[in-house]
Protein backbone atom coordinates (compact mmCIF):
# COMPACT_ATOMS: atom_id res chain seq x y z
CA UNK A 1 0.00 0.00 0.00
CA UNK A 2 1.14 3.10 -1.36
CA UNK A 3 1.39 5.98 1.53
CA UNK A 4 0.86 9.75 0.68
CA UNK A 5 1.06 12.70 2.78
CA UNK A 6 -2.22 13.87 1.35
CA UNK A 7 -5.00 11.86 -1.16
CA UNK A 8 -7.29 14.19 -2.86
CA UNK A 9 -10.03 11.79 -3.70
CA UNK A 10 -12.21 13.18 -6.60
CA UNK A 11 -9.89 15.39 -9.44
CA UNK A 12 -12.80 17.23 -10.97
CA UNK A 13 -12.30 21.25 -10.83
CA UNK A 14 -12.07 21.61 -7.54
CA UNK A 15 -9.48 18.57 -6.27
CA UNK A 16 -7.75 19.10 -9.54
CA UNK A 17 -6.75 22.72 -8.12
CA UNK A 18 -6.28 20.97 -4.48
CA UNK A 19 -3.58 18.83 -6.17
CA UNK A 20 -1.44 21.49 -8.05
CA UNK A 21 -1.83 23.93 -4.72
CA UNK A 22 -0.45 20.72 -2.33
CA UNK A 23 2.31 19.67 -5.24
CA UNK A 24 3.56 23.45 -5.17
CA UNK A 25 3.22 23.28 -1.28
CA UNK A 26 5.83 20.27 -1.27
CA UNK A 27 3.47 17.76 -0.47
CA UNK A 28 3.58 14.26 -1.05
CA UNK A 29 0.23 14.36 -2.74
CA UNK A 30 -2.34 11.81 -5.06
CA UNK A 31 -5.23 12.30 -6.71
CA UNK A 32 -7.58 9.58 -7.21
CA UNK A 33 -10.32 9.62 -9.45
CA UNK A 34 -13.06 7.27 -10.41
CA UNK A 35 -13.46 8.02 -14.68
CA UNK A 36 -10.93 9.38 -17.01
CA UNK A 37 -9.49 12.94 -15.85
CA UNK A 38 -11.80 15.59 -17.67
CA UNK A 39 -15.08 13.44 -17.93
CA UNK A 40 -17.81 15.18 -18.73
CA UNK A 41 -20.46 12.86 -15.68
CA UNK A 42 -19.47 14.98 -13.14
CA UNK A 43 -19.56 19.05 -12.67
CA UNK A 44 -16.23 20.32 -13.83
CA UNK A 45 -16.68 19.70 -18.07
CA UNK A 46 -17.39 22.40 -21.09
CA UNK A 47 -16.73 25.74 -22.11
CA UNK A 48 -16.94 28.05 -19.41
CA UNK A 49 -18.32 29.00 -16.16
CA UNK A 50 -19.32 32.39 -14.71
CA UNK A 51 -16.56 34.49 -12.44
CA UNK A 52 -17.87 37.17 -10.74
CA UNK A 53 -16.99 39.42 -7.63
CA UNK A 54 -20.87 40.44 -7.59
CA UNK A 55 -22.07 37.95 -5.31
CA UNK A 56 -25.51 37.70 -2.79
CA UNK A 57 -22.98 37.31 0.53
CA UNK A 58 -20.29 39.29 2.05
CA UNK A 59 -18.29 35.87 3.14
CA UNK A 60 -18.10 34.83 -1.41
CA UNK A 61 -17.43 38.88 -2.02
CA UNK A 62 -14.11 38.69 0.28
CA UNK A 63 -13.12 35.93 -0.93
CA UNK A 64 -13.46 36.35 -4.57
CA UNK A 65 -10.95 38.66 -5.54
CA UNK A 66 -8.36 35.99 -4.01
CA UNK A 67 -10.50 33.72 -6.37
CA UNK A 68 -9.12 35.72 -9.60
CA UNK A 69 -5.52 35.62 -8.22
CA UNK A 70 -5.20 32.36 -7.85
CA UNK A 71 -6.51 32.15 -11.31
CA UNK A 72 -3.80 34.42 -12.27
CA UNK A 73 -1.16 32.36 -11.14
CA UNK A 74 -2.27 29.23 -12.58
CA UNK A 75 -2.00 31.33 -16.27
CA UNK A 76 1.37 33.03 -14.95
CA UNK A 77 2.85 29.24 -14.36
CA UNK A 78 1.12 27.76 -17.23
CA UNK A 79 0.91 30.36 -19.89
CA UNK A 80 -2.73 30.11 -20.49
CA UNK A 81 -5.24 32.76 -20.45
CA UNK A 82 -8.05 30.67 -18.27
CA UNK A 83 -10.12 34.04 -17.33
CA UNK A 84 -11.28 36.56 -19.73
CA UNK A 85 -13.24 39.81 -17.81
CA UNK A 86 -16.25 40.68 -20.06
CA UNK A 87 -18.41 42.73 -18.15
CA UNK A 88 -21.54 41.17 -16.19
CA UNK A 89 -25.00 42.44 -16.25
CA UNK A 90 -27.31 41.18 -13.52
CA UNK A 91 -30.98 42.03 -13.76
CA UNK A 92 -34.25 40.58 -13.40
CA UNK A 93 -37.86 42.22 -11.76
CA UNK A 94 -37.65 45.31 -10.32
CA UNK A 95 -39.89 44.88 -7.70
CA UNK A 96 -39.53 42.92 -4.05
CA UNK A 97 -36.29 41.12 -5.51
CA UNK A 98 -34.49 40.05 -2.37
CA UNK A 99 -31.76 38.42 -4.18
CA UNK A 100 -30.78 41.42 -6.75
CA UNK A 101 -31.24 43.06 -3.75
CA UNK A 102 -28.78 40.65 -1.79
CA UNK A 103 -25.64 41.29 -4.63
CA UNK A 104 -26.53 44.94 -4.57
CA UNK A 105 -26.57 45.26 -0.36
CA UNK A 106 -23.26 42.94 -0.61
CA UNK A 107 -21.30 44.62 -3.32
CA UNK A 108 -22.31 48.23 -0.93
CA UNK A 109 -20.70 46.38 2.34
CA UNK A 110 -17.71 44.78 0.66
CA UNK A 111 -16.69 47.85 -1.40
CA UNK A 112 -17.10 46.55 -5.01
CA UNK A 113 -17.50 49.10 -7.53
CA UNK A 114 -20.57 48.60 -9.81
CA UNK A 115 -23.46 51.07 -11.56
CA UNK A 116 -26.74 50.18 -11.73
CA UNK A 117 -28.10 52.08 -15.23
CA UNK A 118 -32.04 52.03 -16.48
CA UNK A 119 -33.46 49.56 -19.16
CA UNK A 120 -33.19 52.17 -21.60
CA UNK A 121 -29.59 52.91 -20.03
CA UNK A 122 -29.06 48.99 -20.39
CA UNK A 123 -30.15 48.77 -24.05
CA UNK A 124 -27.82 52.16 -25.18
CA UNK A 125 -24.87 49.93 -23.67
CA UNK A 126 -25.48 46.41 -25.12
CA UNK A 127 -28.53 47.04 -27.91
CA UNK A 128 -28.69 43.20 -27.83
CA UNK A 129 -31.13 43.28 -25.04
CA UNK A 130 -35.04 44.31 -25.08
CA UNK A 131 -36.21 45.18 -21.52
CA UNK A 132 -39.41 46.34 -20.30
CA UNK A 133 -39.58 49.54 -17.47
CA UNK A 134 -40.11 46.96 -14.51
CA UNK A 135 -36.81 45.47 -14.75
CA UNK A 136 -33.49 46.45 -12.66
CA UNK A 137 -30.08 46.26 -13.72
CA UNK A 138 -26.60 46.36 -12.52
CA UNK A 139 -23.17 46.40 -14.06
CA UNK A 140 -20.04 44.96 -12.58
CA UNK A 141 -16.67 44.92 -14.73
CA UNK A 142 -14.82 42.40 -13.78
CA UNK A 143 -17.36 39.93 -14.00
CA UNK A 144 -16.18 37.17 -16.58
CA UNK A 145 -15.65 33.71 -17.47
CA UNK A 146 -13.54 31.26 -16.43
CA UNK A 147 -12.33 28.12 -19.10
CA UNK A 148 -13.21 25.48 -16.68
CA UNK A 149 -12.44 22.30 -18.88
CA UNK A 150 -9.38 23.77 -19.50
CA UNK A 151 -9.00 25.23 -16.05
CA UNK A 152 -9.17 21.47 -14.65
CA UNK A 153 -6.64 20.12 -16.91
CA UNK A 154 -4.01 23.43 -16.44
CA UNK A 155 -4.07 22.49 -12.36
CA UNK A 156 -3.39 18.45 -13.31
CA UNK A 157 -0.62 19.21 -15.93
CA UNK A 158 1.20 21.72 -13.18
CA UNK A 159 0.51 19.43 -10.12
CA UNK A 160 1.93 16.40 -12.44
CA UNK A 161 5.07 18.63 -13.46
CA UNK A 162 5.51 19.32 -9.75
CA UNK A 163 5.73 15.88 -8.55
CA UNK A 164 1.87 14.85 -7.72
CA UNK A 165 0.67 11.87 -8.86
CA UNK A 166 -2.99 11.50 -10.46
CA UNK A 167 -4.83 7.67 -10.67
CA UNK A 168 -7.32 7.77 -13.10
CA UNK A 169 -9.78 4.48 -12.88
CA UNK A 170 -9.38 4.44 -9.38
CA UNK A 171 -12.96 4.51 -7.76
CA UNK A 172 -12.51 4.58 -4.20
CA UNK A 173 -15.31 2.11 -2.50
CA UNK A 174 -14.10 2.31 1.26
CA UNK A 175 -12.52 5.00 3.42
CA UNK A 176 -11.56 4.10 6.74
CA UNK A 177 -10.24 6.89 9.05
CA UNK A 178 -7.72 5.86 11.80
CA UNK A 179 -5.85 7.96 14.88
CA UNK A 180 -2.74 8.98 11.92
CA UNK A 181 -4.60 9.35 8.89
CA UNK A 182 -7.10 7.32 6.51
CA UNK A 183 -6.88 4.37 4.33
CA UNK A 184 -8.64 3.96 1.08
CA UNK A 185 -10.00 0.76 -1.30
CA UNK A 186 -10.23 1.47 -4.53
CA UNK A 187 -10.58 -0.56 -8.03
CA UNK A 188 -6.97 0.50 -8.44
CA UNK A 189 -5.36 -1.39 -5.25
CA UNK A 190 -5.12 0.33 -1.28
CA UNK A 191 -3.85 3.47 -0.41
CA UNK A 192 -3.07 5.46 2.72
CA UNK A 193 -2.59 9.08 3.64
CA UNK A 194 -1.98 11.35 6.62
CA UNK A 195 -4.99 13.68 5.65
CA UNK A 196 -7.38 13.20 2.79
CA UNK A 197 -9.38 16.09 0.89
CA UNK A 198 -12.84 14.46 -0.19
CA UNK A 199 -13.73 16.71 -3.95
CA UNK A 200 -16.13 14.54 -5.37
CA UNK A 201 -18.39 17.06 -6.01
CA UNK A 202 -21.95 15.29 -6.55
CA UNK A 203 -20.78 12.05 -5.47
CA UNK A 204 -20.65 13.68 -2.02
CA UNK A 205 -23.68 11.95 -0.42
CA UNK A 206 -22.54 8.70 -1.49
CA UNK A 207 -18.78 9.51 0.36
CA UNK A 208 -20.53 10.26 3.53
CA UNK A 209 -22.32 6.63 3.33
CA UNK A 210 -18.59 5.30 3.23
CA UNK A 211 -18.04 7.32 6.60
CA UNK A 212 -21.20 5.74 8.33
CA UNK A 213 -22.50 9.44 7.34
CA UNK A 214 -25.66 11.15 6.08
CA UNK A 215 -25.29 14.91 4.50
CA UNK A 216 -28.78 16.53 2.85
CA UNK A 217 -27.01 17.09 -0.41
CA UNK A 218 -29.39 17.79 -3.32
CA UNK A 219 -28.35 16.40 -6.81
CA UNK A 220 -30.04 17.83 -10.14
CA UNK A 221 -29.05 17.34 -13.92
CA UNK A 222 -28.59 20.90 -15.60
CA UNK A 223 -27.79 21.84 -18.74
CA UNK A 224 -26.47 24.67 -21.25
CA UNK A 225 -27.53 25.13 -24.37
CA UNK A 226 -25.11 26.83 -27.04
CA UNK A 227 -27.21 28.24 -29.75
CA UNK A 228 -26.25 29.22 -33.60
CA UNK A 229 -27.63 33.07 -33.44
CA UNK A 230 -27.56 34.37 -36.72
CA UNK A 231 -26.21 37.63 -35.37
CA UNK A 232 -23.32 35.71 -33.96
CA UNK A 233 -20.86 38.82 -34.42
CA UNK A 234 -23.51 41.18 -32.12
CA UNK A 235 -22.55 38.60 -29.31
CA UNK A 236 -18.85 38.04 -29.65
CA UNK A 237 -16.59 38.63 -27.21
CA UNK A 238 -15.80 42.36 -26.52
CA UNK A 239 -19.71 42.88 -27.61
CA UNK A 240 -22.03 41.42 -25.34
CA UNK A 241 -21.46 40.72 -21.70
CA UNK A 242 -22.03 37.48 -19.10
CA UNK A 243 -25.34 38.49 -17.93
CA UNK A 244 -27.73 36.50 -14.77
CA UNK A 245 -31.36 36.86 -14.40
CA UNK A 246 -32.37 36.34 -10.93
CA UNK A 247 -35.43 35.53 -11.23
CA UNK A 248 -35.89 35.77 -7.25
CA UNK A 249 -36.98 32.33 -6.25
CA UNK A 250 -38.65 32.09 -9.94
CA UNK A 251 -36.95 30.83 -12.87
CA UNK A 252 -33.24 32.34 -13.54
CA UNK A 253 -31.26 32.32 -16.07
CA UNK A 254 -27.53 33.55 -17.18
CA UNK A 255 -25.39 33.42 -20.43
CA UNK A 256 -22.23 34.37 -21.96
CA UNK A 257 -20.96 35.73 -25.06
CA UNK A 258 -19.08 33.54 -27.91
CA UNK A 259 -16.79 31.93 -26.44
CA UNK A 260 -15.39 28.18 -26.75
CA UNK A 261 -17.98 27.25 -29.80
CA UNK A 262 -19.17 29.85 -32.73
CA UNK A 263 -22.62 29.53 -31.13
CA UNK A 264 -23.78 31.58 -27.91
CA UNK A 265 -24.00 29.81 -24.61
CA UNK A 266 -27.63 30.28 -21.88
CA UNK A 267 -29.05 28.34 -19.82
CA UNK A 268 -31.60 28.33 -17.10
CA UNK A 269 -30.39 28.08 -13.65
CA UNK A 270 -31.42 25.40 -11.24
CA UNK A 271 -34.31 24.22 -14.48
CA UNK A 272 -33.14 21.02 -13.90
CA UNK A 273 -34.95 17.71 -11.94
CA UNK A 274 -33.32 15.61 -8.96
CA UNK A 275 -31.09 13.15 -9.77
CA UNK A 276 -28.48 10.85 -8.78
CA UNK A 277 -24.76 11.07 -9.92
CA UNK A 278 -24.64 7.44 -11.30
CA UNK A 279 -27.89 6.57 -12.19
CA UNK A 280 -28.41 10.24 -13.87
CA UNK A 281 -29.62 10.28 -18.08
CA UNK A 282 -27.74 12.42 -20.42
CA UNK A 283 -30.95 13.68 -21.71
CA UNK A 284 -32.42 17.18 -22.52
CA UNK A 285 -35.01 18.43 -20.30
CA UNK A 286 -37.70 20.14 -22.57
CA UNK A 287 -39.68 22.17 -19.73
CA UNK A 288 -36.41 23.69 -19.52
CA UNK A 289 -35.13 24.20 -22.87
CA UNK A 290 -38.92 25.74 -22.98
CA UNK A 291 -38.15 27.80 -20.61
CA UNK A 292 -35.08 29.50 -21.78
CA UNK A 293 -36.24 29.76 -25.28
CA UNK A 294 -39.41 32.10 -23.67
CA UNK A 295 -36.89 34.12 -21.80
CA UNK A 296 -34.26 34.57 -24.60
CA UNK A 297 -37.39 35.52 -26.79
CA UNK A 298 -38.35 37.95 -24.83
CA UNK A 299 -35.31 39.80 -23.32
CA UNK A 300 -32.16 38.69 -26.05
CA UNK A 301 -34.39 37.67 -29.21
CA UNK A 302 -31.30 38.24 -31.50
CA UNK A 303 -29.69 35.68 -30.04
CA UNK A 304 -31.64 32.71 -30.55
CA UNK A 305 -31.53 30.21 -33.18
CA UNK A 306 -30.83 26.55 -33.95
CA UNK A 307 -29.30 24.97 -31.03
CA UNK A 308 -25.91 23.37 -31.82
CA UNK A 309 -26.40 21.17 -28.64
CA UNK A 310 -27.66 21.04 -25.01
CA UNK A 311 -24.80 19.79 -22.70
CA UNK A 312 -25.87 18.23 -18.98
CA UNK A 313 -24.13 18.61 -15.97
CA UNK A 314 -24.92 18.29 -11.72
CA UNK A 315 -25.25 20.30 -9.50
CA UNK A 316 -24.53 19.07 -5.59
CA UNK A 317 -26.71 21.88 -3.42
CA UNK A 318 -26.42 21.90 0.44
CA UNK A 319 -29.76 23.31 1.21
CA UNK A 320 -28.74 26.71 2.08
CA UNK A 321 -26.79 26.09 -1.39
CA UNK A 322 -23.45 27.47 0.27
CA UNK A 323 -20.21 25.70 -0.06
CA UNK A 324 -18.71 23.05 2.41
CA UNK A 325 -15.27 24.31 3.19
CA UNK A 326 -14.02 22.33 6.01
CA UNK A 327 -12.83 19.64 8.23
CA UNK A 328 -15.54 17.14 8.99
CA UNK A 329 -15.94 17.23 12.26
CA UNK A 330 -14.98 14.32 14.61
CA UNK A 331 -12.23 13.50 11.90
CA UNK A 332 -9.25 15.62 11.62
CA UNK A 333 -7.71 13.77 9.02
CA UNK A 334 -10.61 14.82 6.63
CA UNK A 335 -11.46 17.70 5.06
CA UNK A 336 -14.09 18.11 2.75
CA UNK A 337 -14.99 21.05 -0.36
CA UNK A 338 -18.33 21.04 -1.71
CA UNK A 339 -18.85 23.85 -4.49
CA UNK A 340 -22.63 23.55 -4.08
CA UNK A 341 -23.22 23.92 -7.55
CA UNK A 342 -21.56 27.32 -8.17
CA UNK A 343 -18.28 26.48 -7.40
CA UNK A 344 -15.78 26.84 -10.01
CA UNK A 345 -15.23 30.31 -9.88
CA UNK A 346 -13.49 29.55 -6.70
CA UNK A 347 -11.48 26.35 -7.43
CA UNK A 348 -8.32 27.61 -7.78
CA UNK A 349 -8.84 29.09 -4.65
CA UNK A 350 -10.78 26.65 -3.15
CA UNK A 351 -7.55 23.95 -3.87
CA UNK A 352 -5.11 26.24 -1.84
CA UNK A 353 -7.69 26.26 0.78
CA UNK A 354 -8.05 22.96 1.27
CA UNK A 355 -3.73 23.07 1.33
CA UNK A 356 -3.83 24.97 4.10
CA UNK A 357 -5.88 23.41 6.21
CA UNK A 358 -4.58 19.75 5.07
CA UNK A 359 -1.11 21.51 5.51
CA UNK A 360 -1.02 23.84 8.23
CA UNK A 361 -4.85 23.35 9.82
CA UNK A 362 -5.92 26.76 9.09
CA UNK A 363 -6.28 29.17 6.68
CA UNK A 364 -5.99 33.24 6.47
CA UNK A 365 -9.15 33.77 5.53
CA UNK A 366 -12.77 33.34 7.54
CA UNK A 367 -14.91 30.02 6.35
CA UNK A 368 -16.93 29.79 9.31
CA UNK A 369 -19.77 30.27 6.64
CA UNK A 370 -19.04 27.09 4.72
CA UNK A 371 -18.76 25.25 8.26
CA UNK A 372 -20.40 21.85 9.14
CA UNK A 373 -21.60 23.45 11.95
CA UNK A 374 -24.40 25.55 10.62
CA UNK A 375 -28.22 25.13 10.68
CA UNK A 376 -28.49 24.07 7.07
CA UNK A 377 -26.34 21.21 7.68
CA UNK A 378 -27.31 20.03 11.10
CA UNK A 379 -30.77 21.29 11.57
CA UNK A 380 -33.14 18.57 10.07
CA UNK A 381 -35.61 21.08 8.99
CA UNK A 382 -34.17 23.83 7.65
CA UNK A 383 -36.54 25.29 4.39
CA UNK A 384 -33.95 24.63 1.20
CA UNK A 385 -33.17 28.09 -0.13
CA UNK A 386 -33.60 26.77 -3.56
CA UNK A 387 -36.51 25.87 -5.47
CA UNK A 388 -36.28 22.68 -7.90
CA UNK A 389 -38.53 24.22 -10.98
CA UNK A 390 -42.13 22.58 -11.68
CA UNK A 391 -44.01 22.84 -15.24
CA UNK A 392 -44.87 25.95 -14.38
CA UNK A 393 -44.01 28.88 -16.32
CA UNK A 394 -43.91 31.82 -14.83
CA UNK A 395 -45.70 35.34 -15.95
CA UNK A 396 -42.20 36.50 -17.37
CA UNK A 397 -41.95 33.59 -19.91
CA UNK A 398 -45.72 33.01 -21.47
CA UNK A 399 -45.19 35.46 -24.39
CA UNK A 400 -43.52 32.60 -26.92
C1 LIG B 1 -24.65 23.61 -15.78
C2 LIG B 1 -23.70 24.12 -14.73
C3 LIG B 1 -23.35 25.44 -14.75
C4 LIG B 1 -22.49 25.96 -13.78
N1 LIG B 1 -22.13 27.26 -13.86
C5 LIG B 1 -21.24 27.75 -12.99
C6 LIG B 1 -20.77 29.08 -13.14
O1 LIG B 1 -21.18 29.80 -14.04
N2 LIG B 1 -19.84 29.52 -12.26
C7 LIG B 1 -19.35 28.72 -11.26
O2 LIG B 1 -18.52 29.19 -10.49
N3 LIG B 1 -19.77 27.46 -11.11
C8 LIG B 1 -20.69 26.96 -11.93
N4 LIG B 1 -21.13 25.67 -11.82
C9 LIG B 1 -20.68 24.86 -10.69
C10 LIG B 1 -19.29 24.31 -10.89
O3 LIG B 1 -19.15 23.84 -12.20
C11 LIG B 1 -19.07 23.22 -9.86
O4 LIG B 1 -19.28 23.77 -8.55
C12 LIG B 1 -17.67 22.65 -9.92
O5 LIG B 1 -17.32 22.32 -11.24
C13 LIG B 1 -17.63 21.43 -9.03
O6 LIG B 1 -16.40 20.77 -9.15
P1 LIG B 1 -16.11 19.49 -8.27
O7 LIG B 1 -14.69 19.20 -8.45
O8 LIG B 1 -16.65 19.69 -6.90
O9 LIG B 1 -17.05 18.35 -8.90
P2 LIG B 1 -16.75 17.39 -10.15
O10 LIG B 1 -16.18 18.16 -11.27
O11 LIG B 1 -17.97 16.61 -10.42
O12 LIG B 1 -15.60 16.47 -9.62
C14 LIG B 1 -15.83 15.47 -8.66
C15 LIG B 1 -14.95 14.30 -9.06
O13 LIG B 1 -14.94 13.31 -8.05
C16 LIG B 1 -14.86 12.07 -8.70
N5 LIG B 1 -15.32 11.02 -7.77
C17 LIG B 1 -16.51 10.97 -7.15
N6 LIG B 1 -16.61 9.87 -6.39
C18 LIG B 1 -15.44 9.20 -6.55
C19 LIG B 1 -14.94 7.97 -6.04
N7 LIG B 1 -15.66 7.19 -5.20
N8 LIG B 1 -13.71 7.58 -6.40
C20 LIG B 1 -12.94 8.34 -7.22
N9 LIG B 1 -13.39 9.50 -7.77
C21 LIG B 1 -14.62 9.94 -7.43
C22 LIG B 1 -15.80 12.23 -9.87
O14 LIG B 1 -15.59 11.26 -10.88
C23 LIG B 1 -15.47 13.63 -10.33
O15 LIG B 1 -14.47 13.66 -11.32
C24 LIG B 1 -21.99 25.12 -12.77
C25 LIG B 1 -22.34 23.78 -12.74
C26 LIG B 1 -23.19 23.28 -13.72
C27 LIG B 1 -23.57 21.84 -13.65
Amino acid sequence: MSHHDVIVLGCGGLGSAALYWLARAGANVLGLEQFEHGHEQGSSHDHSRIIRLSYDGVAYARLAPYSYACWSEVEAESGIKLVHKTGGIDFGPAEDNAELQAVIDTMKAVGTPFEEWTPKETMQHFPQFTLPDNVRVIYQADTGLVNARQGTQAHALLAKARGANLLEGAKVTAIKPNKDGVTLSTTAGEFSCGKLVLSVGPWLGIAMQMLGRTLPITVTREQVTYFKSPNIRDFAMGRFPVWIWYGNRENSFYGFPVYGEVAVKAAEDLGGQITHPDKRSFEKDERSDRTLHHFLSDFIPSMVGPELYTKTCLYDMPPDRNFILDILPGEPNILVADGAGHGFKFASLIGKLMTDLALEGKTPHDLSEFAFDRPALTDSQFKPAFKIQDKVLTEWFTKA
